[in-house]
C-alpha cells in the first residue's frame, strides 16, 4: 500500500509529510483512462489532497477544484482523515506536447482561473479559500494558496512520472511547512537545501520510499519521523447514495425514465463506478418521493 510519512525538522521548526503513490495514481488512471498530460494533472492534484488532508481529523474533509481554462477543465480532489482520496478531471484523454524541457504540460492542461479548498471541520460551514492559478502545474498553486489563504508558508513539491506504456512509473511528492515561532534565518537555509534540487520523480526511481525524499533534504540527525500513515485511492459512493440522488430529481424527470422502459445507468464521477436501476426501482424512489 502506497505510504504518507509525517515528521518534524530541523529542532521542531518545521512540519514535513512524503508520500509515495504510485498505485494510487495508477488506479485513478485506470478507472479514469486518463491520458498522459491528464495523468499527470489528475496524479499531482490526489498526492496534493493526500498531502493536505495530514492535517485533518475525524470526519473533517477536504476538497481541491482547479476551475482553469485549459483542456482538461475541471479538476476536482475530495480527501478525508484516513488519507483517502477521490477525484477526476473533466476530460480524461488530453494529451498536450511535452514542455521545452521534455516535461508534461501539466500547466497547459490546467489553464488560467481559480484554485478553491474547501474543509469541511465539522464546524457547520466550510472554511473556503480561494486564490487564482499561478502556473497550473498544482504544486506551486497549492503553496500559493497556503501562503496567500492560510498565511502558512509552505514548500510544495509533486511528481508523476508516466511511461512510455501510458502507465504510472512513480508518484509523489512532499511538503515542508514552517510551525509558528520558527526563526527568520530558516527560510533562506530551506531555499539554500532545495536549489538545485532533483525532482520528485527522479528521486523517486532512485528510491520509491517517501523517507528517501525527506532524507534528500535533511540530514538524518535534522529531521523525525513522528507516524505513517497508508494512503489511497477509494471512492465513498455506494447504490444507496446514487439513488439518494435520484430522489433528488423531478418528478417529470423519473417519469421520463421509467416510460423508456429499460434500466438507467448511473456513473460516479469520482471513481466511474457504474449502478444500474431498473423501471421497478426507479418507480420506488418516485413513490417515496410522493410520499414526502
Ligand atoms: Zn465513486
Amino acid at each position: 500500500m502506497d505510504k504518507m510519512i509525517i515528521g518534524t525538522a530541523l529542532d521542531n521548526n518545521l512540519r514535513i509529510i512524503a508520500i509515495s503513490a504510485k498505485g494510487t495514481v495508477e488506479t485513478a488512471r485506470m478507472r479514469h483512462e486518463t491520458w498522459p498530460t491528464a495523468t499527470a494533472v489528475l496524479g499531482r492534484a490526489l498526492i496534493g489532497g493526500l498531502l493536505m488532508s495530514a492535517s485533518l481529523q475525524d470526519e473533517q474533509k477536504l476538497t481541491i477544484r482547479f476551475l482553469g481554462d485549459g483542456p482538461v477543465g475541471a479538476v476536482i480532489v475530495d480527501a478525508n482523515a484516513e488519507q483517502q482520496v477521490r477525484g477526476y478531471v473533466q476530460e480524461p484523454q488530453v494529451h498536450l506536447p511535452p514542455t521545452f524541457d521534455g516535461k508534461l504540460n501539466v500547466g497547459g492542461a490546467v489553464g488560467q482561473g481559480n484554485l478553491i479548498v474547501s474543509k469541511d471541520l465539522g464546524l457547520g460551514e466550510p472554511y473556503v479559500g480561494q486564490v487564482p492559478i499561478q502556473s497550473g502545474e498544482i504544486a506551486t498553486d497549492l503553496a500559493y494558496y497556503y501562503a496567500v489563504s492560510e498565511q502558512t508558508p509552505t514548500v510544495l513539491a509533486l511528481g508523476v512520472l508516466v511511461g512510455t506504456d501510458s502507465q504510472v512509473e512513480v508518484a509523489g511528492g512532499y511538503l515542508i511547512q514552517l510551525l509558528p515561532g520558527a526563526p527568520d534565518e530558516i527560510v533562506p537555509d530551506i531555499e539554500r537545501r532545495l536549489t538545485d534540487f532533483p525532482n520528485v520523480t527522479t528521486l523517486l526511481k532512485e528510491n520509491d520510499r517517501p523517507e528517501y525524499l525527506l532524507s534528500k533534504i535533511f540530514n538524518p540527525d535534522e529531521f523525525e519521523i513522528l507516524e505513517k500513515r497508508d494512503v489511497e485511492f477509494r471512492c465513498t459512493c455506494n447504490r444507496e447514495r446514487l439513488k439518494d440522488l435520484l430522489g433528488t430529481l423531478e418528478v417529470s424527470e423519473l417519469e421520463d425514465m421509467i416510460a423508456k422502459e429499460e434500466e438507467t445507468e448511473m456513473i460516479c464521477h469520482f471513481c466511474r463506478q457504474r449502478y444500474e436501476f431498473t423501471p421497478e426501482e426507479l418507480r420506488l424512489i418516485l413513490n417515496e418521493k410522493a410520499d414526502i
